[in-house]
Parts: C-alpha cells; structure tokens; sequence
C-alpha cells in the first residue's frame, strides 16, 4: 500500500525521496501541553523539526509535503525497558535454545525493531543489552537503542544463574567484584556508550531466597561513581525486602514494579516503602508486563490473541503453535501441584499483575511520575512480542486507573527527564529529534488511540505502518 492510499497526501518535489519534510493541516498532540493543538505545519530537516507554525508552510528546496489533514502528530514512544537480545519463547540469543533455532532467531531479529515501530516505539532503552545488540541497530529502520551497562552480580546470583548454557566470550563486560572495580568499569561503559547502570538485587523467585547479592559497599561504590557521571543507577528488585536495600543504598531507578507481596485485605502492605519511592523521587517502572506475560504463557488459548500476527514472523508464530515455547510454560507449572489446571496457574501469575496495578495505582494517587516500560520479553514468554508488549503495557496501566494523557507523559516526558534526554525526545518542538507518529485518534483521550496509528516518522523519513508488518 502506499502512503496515498492512507489518504496522506504525500507529495514530492523531486522524484528522489528526501527526510526533509514539511507537515501540514495536523493536530498537533505533544505532552508537555495539556490539550492539542489544531491546524499546524510542522518543518523538519536532517532529522530534527525546525519549525511549527500556524501558518502554512511551503517546502523548499527537496522538502517533501505531507498532509496531516484528520491526523495527530505526537512524539514516539521510548519504552524505558526492553531487551533487545532476547527471543519471546526462547530466552537469550546465542544461549540454548535459541542457538538451535538459527533461522527463526535471524527472523526475530529482522522484525523486532519493526514491530517496535509498528506500534509507535521509536525509541527502547535496553537496561541489558548483552552482546549482539548491533544486529538490531544494523537493522535498515530501527527504534533508537539507548544502553545500560550491565553489572551482572555474583556469578552464582541472579541474573547468571537464570542463562542457561554456557556463556558466551565477553558476556558480562562490567564485572565489578569489588567497591574499587567500580570507577573504572563505569568509566569504561560510558565510553562505549551507556547512558545508564544496571544492578540485580534478587535473593531468588518463588520459593527460593537464597542466592548472593552483590555487597553493600559494591553497591554504594557504583552509586558514587554513576552519580559523578550523571548516569541513573537502575535496581532490578520487584520484592519489599531488596526495594528497601534499593532504598536504603539511594540507587535511583526501580526496574520493576512492586508486585511481589502476599495478596493483601485491605491496605497493601507496600505503602511504606512505596512512601520511599515517593519521597525519595525514585525512578519507577511498573513493568506490568512480566508477570502478564507469564500469565498469558500458561494460559491455554493465549497464541489465539488476534495482535500477534502483525508483529510476529509466520515461522516464529507456527514453531509456538507446534509447541516450541511450551517447554517454558511448562517450567512455569513445575512450581504447581501437578493436577493443577493451567488456567488457574495464569490466574495466580494474574494476582501479581494486580497487586503491580495496586502499586502502581497508589504511587499515581501520590502525584508520583511513573515511566513506561514493559520489559519485553524479560522472560521467555511467546506473547510479549515487541511493539504489541509495549501497547499491552499502556492498557495495564490504564486498567489501573492511570489517564491517557498520564500514560502518555509516562512514555515521553518522564522517561526524557529521568534519562538527562529532555531536549531531545518526548515533545513537539523545534530542536527535537522528529520521531513521531501520526495517528487517527487523539492520544490525550484513549489509551486506543495508539492502536491508530497510521504511520511512523523516524528522523524525518516517513515510514507507513502496513509496511512494518510481519511477514
Ligand atoms: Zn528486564
């Protein structure tokens, strides 16, 4: 289909196709605003808008024209936490079993960052993006990859103990062992490029509670040096027990929700270390989507989800079909009496989701900015497809209670200011980086509006959404 046929009239003054762009007659949606603005022409050059403009304005030079006309223009998403080299259904790229399945990994990766697009994700912070993140940036059109730098902890702790196989040469970059590793790897990871830190404190899931930590000193140690160099420390920690560490050591970031509490009567037994979260204006990621995407792993019927055929290659979607993710769902049930149903064990992993929105619903009514991210795929779950996780994740957020144009913010402005990007992405203005999307719906209004999207604008190159599909 081409971009006529969306009824975007698209016109251009050479027949050599340009990134410079000028958009007229469009509802401008950006966050920082409290309403849309109609009736607008946006210009943008090399990437970047230059001008918006009541007026309308005329191309020049080899800008191109297009016609918003019934459109909304909003920035891009950036979802805060997504994994770059991991495979829904599989785990970590390179590590069995994805390495058996070579051809079904090489098209996952063709389409991941396209599926991100597809939904409107112009941007995916990567808190652990291993090695082999390059394949996604070597991709022709990709969300822009922003990077933590990964200490994975003790080697016999979380996350080590969870990658199966041997790893890979290099895998883990950033060992820090002790408090005086920490200024020279951090030093190092900002070098090759990360904007962030990432640490695990988890003492073990479900029944265990007795893998390592890294020390307190270690961690106070890269918390110093992170600080020096204005690069956010994010804590994986999901439970009360490791928040309070979180809490306690000053580490800025929350990498997950809150959900891990037992199913409470009346007030969550949260409410004070979410206070500290509050009151220590610690950065706050629902990640909605780790225990959903568990919950829709075991539950029979759940690849018949209409969403995942737009974002999922044909191959990957008959190799989950012939069942070559259920060994994961099976993993999962291992911890259940074995008689039990495996729709009521996705209801159990569904009390998690809730208490996460229990969670995250007080944080908001604290007045606390919460960012979008979703942590896709996080485990080897076959539904938490990039893009349509993301999506998911907004309506998690919506279901417990937040606005549209809260959840909007969330995946804009909060994520910018958290990550020093302020001036770069998460509005409509001049000297901002155009990555945006039109839509058919007002994004202040529904969260439904990003399933209306229309087409993608990635760095001034227009992109129409048909074109992102799965093969
Ligand atoms: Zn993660």
């Amino acid at each position: 289909m081409s971009i006529a046929a969306l009824s975007l009239a698209l016109l251009t003054a050479q027949a050599v196709p340009s990134d410079d762009l000028v958009i007229r007659n469009v509802t401008i949606a950006s966050p920082e605003r409290d309403a849309v603005l109609a009736d607008q022409s946006v210009r943008i050059r090399d990437g970047r808008i230059v001008e918006i403009s009541e007026q309308l304005l005329e191309p020049q030079g080899e800008e191109m024209l297009l016609d918003g006309q019934g459109r909304y223009l909003a920035p891009g998403l950036t979802d805060s936490h997504h994994h770059v080299s991991f495979v829904p259904g599989m785990g970590a790229a390179g590590l069995p079993p994805a390495n058996e399945h070579p051809a079904l990994v090489a098209a996952y990766m063709t389409q991941q960052p396209r599926s991100l697009l597809y939904h409107g994700v112009t941007q995916v912070l990567d808190p652990a993006p291993l090695t082999g993140w390059e394949v996604f940036t070597d991709q022709p059109h990709h969300p822009d990859l922003l990077r933590c730098g990964e200490v994975p902890g003790p080697h016999d702790g979380y996350p080590v103990n969870q990658r199966a196989g041997e790893n890979p040469e290099g895998a883990y970059p950033y060992d820090i062992d002790t408090p005086e590793d920490a200024a020279s790897v951090i030093e190092r990871m900002q070098t090759d490029g990360a904007i962030c830190v990432k640490v695990y404190l988890e003492d073990g899931f479900g029944a265990a509670n007795d893998w390592p930590l890294m020390s307190g000193e270690t961690l106070d140690a890269i918390k110093a040096e992170a600080d020096a160099r204005t690069m956010p420390v994010l804590v994986h920690a999901n439970a009360i027990d490791m928040y309070e560490i979180a809490l306690d050591h000053g580490l800025g970031v929350m990498a997950h929700g809150l959900w891990n509490w037992q199913w409470p009567e009346g007030d969550p037994p949260v409410v004070e270390t979410l206070d500290r979260v509050v009151a220590g204006h610690v950065g706050y990621m629902p990640t909605l989507r780790v225990m959903g995407g568990l919950s829709d792993h075991v539950r029979p019927g759940a690849l018949d989800n209409p969403d995942l055929v737009s974002v999922t290659p044909s191959d990957l979607m008959i190799f989950y079909r012939q069942g070559g993710a259920d060994w994961f769902a099976d993993e999962l049930a291992s911890d259940f009496p074995a008689d039990m149903p495996r729709e009521e064990i996705a209801g159990i992993f569904g009390f998690g989701v809730q208490r996460g929105q229990r969670a995250l619903a007080y944080l908001h009514g604290q007045g606390h900015k919460v960012m979008l991210a979703s942590d896709c795929p996080g485990s080897p779950t076959a539904i938490n497809q990039p893009g349509l996780c993301t999506l998911l994740e907004m309506e998690a957020m919506a279901a417990a209670g937040m606005s549209a144009t809260d959840i909007f913010r969330s995946g804009t402005l909060t994520i910018a200011n958290q990550f020093g990007l302020e001036t770069e992405y998460g509005q409509i203005a001049p000297g901002f980086i155009a990555n945006l999307v039109l839509l058919k719906e007002n994004p202040f209004e529904s969260v439904s509006a990003w399933r209306s999207i229309d087409a993608v604008i990635l760095h001034g190159e227009v992109i129409e959404r048909d074109s992102l599909r799965a093969p």
